[in-house]
């Protein structure tokens, strides 16, 4: 049975070389491999099937629906998909910067201009998602957002050490501020991708560019669903900001019960003296999507307009 398993596990999968594991989840493990014709590099995503229910295999292959028809620089594309009897292989571009989840971890904090530069991206990746294809996430947050790569992030102790440099009297000290946004935006430095579409779901018939349903027919309550869907993501993109500018969740509790009680009533704070630094703008996109009413919580096209986003960063061609 073990035998026929794993057989089964790569089988039409002959032409990639299989390298290290990459991430292990519920019902799925990732995998980095090489395409052994191209030397390119890929991850494969082997799905359990014997894990699964009718409902839940149902979904992996309309995770690989939705994905299939997705093309954009902030989304991870799917290359292709195979199935064997026990396993279902999703075969995805591989990315090598790891999760934004590490990063922080690693860094402790973002700044806010390498905080703005990944916040950019994920929205950009969302406007993609709920405008072009009529697609919500549902499942936005720092395990799921992966990096291209990440040479502009030092290690904190290298950081400690540029830190105690000395410096020039006449030379400001140097910030670690300059240090985590040194070089970012150029190519395809401190790129982001969104992955897994394993919760995501259509809400926007993409061949007639309505509302699934009849332009003019649609009730009123299926229009706001697909508002109150949309708002879903925007929620999640606060919560990503709000981890960047301060390494801690938003809304965190030991006891899932209490957890659920603090997101329901949308309460969090800006705790002392981790927040003291952060600038008033970025605090007030934050606000803006933790906002617990979705019909006034900002859309993608507000987040493009707030302040604290149209601000230059390093990446700006105007801010040199
Ligand atoms: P799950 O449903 O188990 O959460 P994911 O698609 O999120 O599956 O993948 C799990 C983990 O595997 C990710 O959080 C990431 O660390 C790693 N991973 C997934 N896809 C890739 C990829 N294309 N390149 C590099 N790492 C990846
Ligand atoms: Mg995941």
């Amino acid at each position: 049975e073990h035998d026929r398993l794993m057989r089964s596990k790569y089988e039409g999968l002959d032409r990639y070389e299989f390298l290290e594991k990459l991430g292990d989840g519920a019902f799925s493990d990732v995998y980095k491999a090489r395409d052994k014709e191209t030397q390119t590099l890929v991850a494969v995503k082997i799905v359990r099937k014997h894990e699964l229910n009718a409902n839940q295999r149902a979904n992996v292959l309309k995770e690989v629906q939705i994905m299939r028809g997705l093309r954009h620089p902030a989304i991870l594309q799917l290359i292709s998909f195979s199935e064997s009897k026990d396993y279902y292989h999703l075969v995805l571009e591989y990315v090598e910067g790891g999760e934004l989840f590490h990063q922080i971890v690693k860094l402790t904090y973002f700044s806010e201009d390498l905080t703005r530069h990944v916040v950019v991206q994920v929205a950009e990746g969302i406007r993609y998602l709920h405008q072009s294809v009529g697609v919500v996430h549902r499942d936005i947050k720092p395990e799921n957002i992966l990096f291209h790569s990440i040479p502009f992030i030092p290690d904190p102790q290298e950081l400690i050490e540029i830190q105690k440099q000395p410096h020039h009297p006449d030379e400001d000290p140097k910030e670690p501020e300059g240090v985590f946004t040194k070089g970012i935006g150029g190519g395809e430095i401190g790129r982001i991708k969104i992955a897994d579409f394993g919760l995501s779901k259509v809400i926007w018939d993409t061949t007639t560019q309505t509302p699934c349903g009849t332009v003019g027919y649609t009730a009123p309550e299926i229009v706001r669903d697909e508002d109150y869907s949309k708002s879903v993501d925007m929620w999640a993109l606060g919560c990503v900001l709000y981890t960047c500018l301060c390494g801690f969740p938003p809304f965190y509790d030991e006891s899932v019960e209490h957890l659920t009680q603090k997101v329901a009533k949308g309460e969090f704070e800006f705790l002392s003296p981790w927040w003291d630094d952060v600038s008033a703008g970025a605090k007030d996109l934050v606000s803006r999507l933790l906002c617990i009413d979705p019909l006034k919580r900002m859309t993608v096209d507000e987040v493009f307009e707030h302040p604290w986003i149209r601000q230059a960063g390093p990446e700006s061609p105007t801010s040199s």
